[in-house]
């Protein structure tokens, strides 16, 4: 479904990410592992437009979309879920969800939407009034999420949604991760620092380090494989 060949970026002088490829299958989770600064934040960024690929291209369904704009990637079903979430603060959970829906027409498929993601995530359901700000780091990344599915995406591209939330949500988070992706048939690519969890979810691990991939494999296999456990699985 996505196809990533050979994806050079670069910020001003920094080389950012040096011949990234990568596949993500239709109806898959598929994981970025690696350290800070290793270039996930970046790929994910290239793939919805919001930085330029100095070349290599990025294909969806079938169709070149390389440095397309922004809108015109979003408006193919691909959703970003940035690092650290970027919840509308001072509007409600339900505005929140509202603004995600933005782009829909169909007044009876957001309520079915809205109400699948109350079921997904009932702490969203107990604080819809609540201002996104006031609300924890778990609750705003459960909201930055639900507000992904309003949009109704076909591929999910989620940045860190492990990142400073205490480990029992954490894996609370990763589990409606592999629901979304069964009920909602949404093919996921996830990037994480937490490897053991992503690998747990995912079926297919790439490993980048400094802006290439080092690594890939079956999630099994690159978790059971000592390099891989020695640097990111604190072995
Ligand atoms: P982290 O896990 O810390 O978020 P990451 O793997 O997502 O790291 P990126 O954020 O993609 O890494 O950064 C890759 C490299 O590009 C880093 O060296 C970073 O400093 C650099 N970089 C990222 N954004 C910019 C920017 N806007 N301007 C200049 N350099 C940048």
């Amino acid at each position: 479904m996505l196809e990533v060949d050979n994806l050079h970026v670069s910020y001003g002088a920094i080389k950012a990410l040096h011949g990234v490829s990568l596949k993500v299958p239709q109806g898959s989770i598929v994981t970025l592992i690696g350290a800070n600064g290793a270039g996930k934040s970046t790929t994910l960024r290239a793939l919805s437009g919001l930085v330029k690929a100095a070349s290599g291209s990025i294909r969806y369904a079938g169709e070149e979309i390389t440095n397309l704009p922004a809108h015109k990637i979003v408006s193919r079903s691909l959703c970003h879920v940035p690092e650290g979430r970027m919840v509308f603060a001072n509007l409600t959970v339900k505005e929140n969800l509202a603004m995600g829906a933005y782009l829909q027409r169909d007044k009876a498929w957001i309520a079915k939407q809205t109400d699948y993601v109350f079921r997904l995530f009932p702490r969203l359901k107990e604080r819809e009034n609540q201002a996104a700000g006031t609300m924890s780091g778990g609750e705003q990344q459960m909201l930055a999420i639900g507000r992904a599915l309003l949009s109704n995406p076909k591929f999910l591209m989620l940045d860190e949604p492990s990142l400073g939330i205490a480990p029992l949500l954490v894996k609370s988070i990763f589990e409606r991760i592999v629901e979304i992706n069964r009920e909602q048939g949404l093919t996921i690519l996830l990037v994480e620092q937490n490897a053991n969890l992503a690998l747990d979810v995912s079926s297919y691990g790439y490993v980048l380090e400094t802006g290439k991939i080092l690594l890939e494999g079956p999630s099994a296999e690159l978790k059971a494989n000592p390099k891989v456990q020695e640097a990111y699985l604190g072995a």
